[in-house]
């Protein structure tokens, strides 16, 4: 059994680079100078970079997928914001010594 892929949108972490590489062909256009530039995702894992080269027809989906991420982020980073917010209001009025409830 294989999972739809299409089923949950995609959703990427890290940032879009440009890798620039020569192929090696001696009779390419980038043996004399221009290297070919392709689409990469650089993320970071463990500490370590990773890169993900991708193909040009990929790189809006990657960019949608990584703006779905930082808005999942936003909202969580937020979300938690409050919770820290509602969390020292509690602590306060615990600690608060004046009109102290029995
Ligand atoms: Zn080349």
């Amino acid at each position: 059994m294989s999972s739809s892929p299409s089923s949950a949108p995609l959703m990427l972490r890290g940032s879009l680079i440009t890798l620039k590489r020569k192929c090696g062909k001696p009779t390419c256009h980038c043996a004399k100078g221009k290297p070919h530039s392709s689409p990469a995702l650089s993320y970071n894992l463990q500490g370590k970079t990773k890169i993900v080269t991708l193909h040009p027809a990929d790189v809006s989906e990657v960019k949608e997928a990584l703006r779905r991420y930082n808005k999942a982020l936003r909202s969580l980073r937020q979300q938690a914001l409050r919770g820290i917010q509602q969390l020292s209001a509690r602590l306060r009025r615990a600690k608060g010594g004046r009109g102290h409830e029995g």
